[in-house]
């Protein structure tokens, strides 16, 4: 299984190292061609507007949609907005999942925040799952194929998935827990077998 971590800008070396803890070195894709035999592919979080223009700037807008049609993308905050249909301002999406993002969405003050939640579909060695929350979205509606995977207490939807694609406002790659990596892993093998 080879995996990919976009690395045009924000914290895609976290998700390397997350990568590497399982055993798989990921390939950092920076060009079109680096896409090339790849099963897998992570959307770091950062600043989506900066990693959107930057997608333009190098032609990965359309090869990266045409990996989401049958191969595994996740995108982590940053990585989750690219991913939407909409987000209520004009920035370059990849518009390849049925949400639409609310950015920012926890405002100034509680921008940042952590929480502890059960998370049923991860691997259950640890009872419960910890959240990291940095300036993040959530979504404002899920739709079509998309179905929402996770909610806050308040109901606010945090991780959607679409069959072969994979959107979290938090951010998995900042924690030791290796868990929703495994997640991801498994969605690519799953897919690969299929
Ligand atoms: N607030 C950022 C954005 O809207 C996302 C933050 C993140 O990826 N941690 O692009």
């Amino acid at each position: 299984m080879k995996i990919g971590v976009l690395a045009l800008q924000g914290d895609f070396r976290e998700h390397g190292i997350a990568l590497s803890k399982l055993g798989v070195e990921p390939r950092f894709v920076r060009l079109p061609k680096d896409l090339d035999g790849l099963n897998g592919l992570i959307l770091p979080g950062g600043e989506s507007t900066t990693i959107g223009k930057l997608m333009v700037a190098y032609d990965l807008v359309e090869p990266i949609r045409q990996f989401a049609v049958n191969r595994v993308i996740w995108g982590t905050c940053a990585g989750a907005i690219l991913m939407a249909k909409e987000v209520g301002q004009e920035q370059p999406l990849l518009q390849v999942m049925d949400t639409i993002i609310t950015r920012n969405a926890f405002g100034r003050q509680v921008d940042s925040f952590e929480i502890e939640l059960d998370v049923p579909f991860l691997n259950p060695s640890q009872p419960s799952y910890h959240l990291t929350f940095i300036r993040g979205p959530v979504f404002s509606a899920v739709f079509g194929r998309a179905k929402p995977l996770l909610s806050l207490p308040d109901g606010r939807i945090v991780a959607v998935r679409q069959d072969n694609l994979l959107a979290t406002s938090f951010h998995p790659e900042m924690t030791e827990d290796t868990r929703f990596h495994q997640y991801f892993l498994e969605m690519v093998e799953s897919v690969h077998e299929a």
